[in-house]
C-alpha cells in the first residue's frame, strides 16, 4: 500500500519494521463529553484503514488510549483538565463522566461499524508506566523540574519541529479558554510531563510520584501506552491533524529521547470536517452527535459512506444537504445490489481478480472513493448476479457499509411492526399514521424542529416510532 506520510511529506510505499506485521497506534477520545461526527470522521477512516490493510494480508496490531486525564482545554499545558470540566457540567465524578463517554463512543462506533481496537487502554490504568517513563527522561537529562512540574525539554532534540515542517512561530496551539503563558518553562515549546502544580487546585485524580503528588500530562500518555503494549518500535501513529501540533509533535520527541532510537515510521492524518461556520467544535452547544443524526432519521451508515466518498486528506463540508445527496446514493445503490439474484455459481476468478483491483485503487493513499467505484464496475459487470454479489460482499469487508444485509432487508417482507399495530381503534390508528406523514412533509421541508415535536407528541401517546428506508413503521407500548 502506498500512504502519506506527514512527517515525509510524501507518498511512499509502506514498509513494516517486521515483514507482514503491522503496529498501530491511534489516539483515542477524551471521555469528557460526546464525540461529535468530525471526531468520528477521524475514526471511520482510520478503521477504514486498519481493515484494508488486514485485508491486503497484513498481521495488524491495533492499539488506542482512552483519555481520562490530562487533556488540559488548550492542547498546551494551560488550562483545567477537561476532564474535570466535564465532571462539574454534570455534577458527576470524573470516573463517572469517562465511564458514561466511553461507553456512549463505543456505541457510537458500533451504529458506525468502527471495529473496535485490539488493545483499549484508560489512560489512568497506567499511572506507573508514565512515572517510569519520566523518571527515565530526567535520568537521560531531557525533562528538568520547575516550580512543582516535570517539563520535557524540547532545546535537547534535534529537529522538534520535523512532523510540522514549521518554524515556532507559524505554530499556534488550540488556544481556547483560560489559557495563560506558563512561566516556569526553559523554552517556549517545552510540555508538562508530570503536573504536582497547576492553576486548578481542585484536579480530582491525584497519583503519588516521585516528584509529588499529582497527574500525568496528555502527551506521555499515548508515548507510553504505545510502547507499553506495542515496544519500541510502531509503524503508524494516527490521528486528525489537530494533533500533528503540539500533540504528535511532542509523542515523538519524548518518545525518541526515552529510546534513543527512531520511533514511528508513519504518520497517518486525517483532515477535519468542518460545517458551514467553520470547524466543529463541542464547546458550540448543540454540536452533531450520532444520535442527532439519527433522531432525524439518518442512517449512521450513510454517515459513514458520505466519510468514504471523500478523501481522507481533504476537509469534508458536512451540510444535510450534503448528508441528504450521499443518502440518495447509497440507497440507490442499495436498491441496484437488492435487484441481483443469489443464484446459481460464483466465479471466483473474477473475484479475485475484483479484490485485486480494489486492493489496488484503495491501496493508492487509502482512496476510499475510488474502492466506492469499484462496486459500480461489479454492477455493469459482465458476470452472473451470484458473482457480483459476491465481489461486492468482499469489498464490504473494508467498507463495512452492510451493503449486502440492507439491500436484503430491501428484499424482506414488511416488518411485523405496522401489523401489529393494525388491530388497534381505527381513530387512534388514523391520527398515529396523520401525525406520521405530517412529520415526513416537516422533514422533507427540513423543519426538523417540527418533525422532533411530532415524534415527541408520538412518544407521549405511547407510540415508538422507526425510521426506515421504506416508511416509518411504529409500535404501541
Ligand atoms: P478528542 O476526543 O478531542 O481527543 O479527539 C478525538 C479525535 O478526533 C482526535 O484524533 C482529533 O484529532 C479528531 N478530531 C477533532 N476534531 C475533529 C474534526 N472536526 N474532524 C475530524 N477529526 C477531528
Ligand atoms: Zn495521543
Amino acid at each position: 500500500m502506498k500512504l502519506y506520510n506527514t512527517l515525509t511529506k510524501t507518498v511512499s510505499e509502506l514498509i513494516p519494521n517486521e515483514e507482514g506485521k503491522i503496529k498501530m497506534y491511534t489516539c483515542g477520545p477524551t471521555v469528557y463529553h460526546f464525540a461529535h461526527i468530525g471526531n468520528l470522521r477521524t475514526y471511520i477512516m482510520e478503521d477504514v484503514l486498519e481493515k484494508f490493510l488486514r485485508f491486503s494480508g497484513y498481521d495488524v496490531t491495533r492499539v488506542m488510549n482512552i483519555t481520562d486525564v490530562g487533556h488540559l482545554s488548550s492542547d498546551g499545558d494551560t488550562g483545567e483538565d477537561k476532564m474535570l470540566k466535564g465532571a462539574k457540567r454534570e455534577k458527576k465524578t470524573v470516573m463517572e463522566i469517562a465511564e458514561f463517554y466511553k461507553n456512549a463512543f463505543f456505541e457510537d462506533c458500533k451504529k458506525l461499524n468502527i471495529k473496535t481496537p485490539d488493545i483499549v487502554e484508560p489512560a489512568t490504568n497506567c499511572i506507573d508506566s508514565f512515572i517510569n517513563m519520566v523518571q527515565g527522561l530526567i535520568d537521560k537529562g531531557f525533562a528538568y523540574i520547575a516550580d512543582g512540574n516535570v517539563y520535557f525539554d524540547t532545546s535537547k532534540v534535534e529537529n522538534y519541529y520535523a512532523l510540522t515542517g514549521h518554524n515556532p512561530e507559524e505554530l499556534m496551539v488550540g488556544v481556547r479558554d483560560d489559557v495563560t503563558e506558563d512561566t516556569s518553562k526553559k523554552n517556549k515549546s517545552d510540555f508538562v510531563l508530570w503536573f504536582t502544580k497547576s492553576k486548578f487546585d481542585d484536579q480530582e485524580l491525584k497519583w503519588d510520584s516521585p516528584w509529588g503528588i499529582g497527574y500525568p500530562g496528555w502527551h506521555i500518555e499515548c508515548s507510553a501506552i504505545c510502547m507499553k503494549h506495542l515496544g519500541n518500535k510502531l509503524d503508524i501513529h494516527c490521528g486528525g491533524v489537530d494533533n500533528i501540533f503540539p500533540h504528535h509533535t511532542n509523542e515523538i520527541a519524548q518518545s525518541e529521547a526515552y529510546t534513543g532510537e527512531k520511533w514511528c515510521n508513519y504518520w497517518f492524518h486525517v483532515h477535519h470536517l468542518n460545517d458551514e461556520t467553520g470547524k466543529m467544535s463541542k464547546s458550540k452547544g448543540d454540536f452533531l452527535t450520532v444520535s442527532l443524526i439519527e433522531s432525524k432519521g439518518y442512517d449512521p451508515i450513510a454517515y459513514r459512506f458520505f466519510c468514504l466518498q471523500s478523501h481522507y486528506r481533504k476537509p469534508l463540508v458536512f451540510s444535510y444537504e450534503a448528508l441528504d445527496q450521499a443518502t440518495a446514493t447509497f440507497n440507490k445503490l442499495l436498491r441496484k445490489i437488492a435487484s441481483l439474484k443469489d443464484e446459481g455459481e460464483g466465479d471466483y476468478e473474477y473475484v479475485n481478480s475484483v479484490k485485486a483491483k480494489f486492493i489496488d485503487s484503495v491501496g493508492s493513499d487509502l482512496n476510499t472513493a475510488l474502492g466506492i467505484t469499484c462496486i459500480y464496475e461489479i454492477l455493469k459487470a459482465s458476470v452472473n448476479d451470484k458473482s457480483k454479489l459476491l465481489a461486492i460482499s468482499e469489498i464490504d469487508k473494508v467498507l463495512c457499509c452492510d451493503l449486502i444485509k440492507k439491500a436484503q432487508s430491501l428484499n424482506a417482507p414488511k416488518t411485523e411492526a405496522n401489523e401489529g399495530a393494525s388491530n388497534i381503534d381505527p381513530e387512534l390508528k388514523a391520527k398515529i399514521e396523520a401525525l406520521i406523514s405530517e412529520r415526513a412533509s416537516a422533514k422533507k421541508e427540513k423543519n426538523f424542529a417540527r418533525a422532533d415535536e411530532i415524534r415527541q407528541a408520538l412518544s407521549d401517546m405511547g407510540v415508538t416510532i422507526k425510521d426506515t428506508r421504506e416508511g416509518t413503521t411504529y409500535t404501541l407500548n
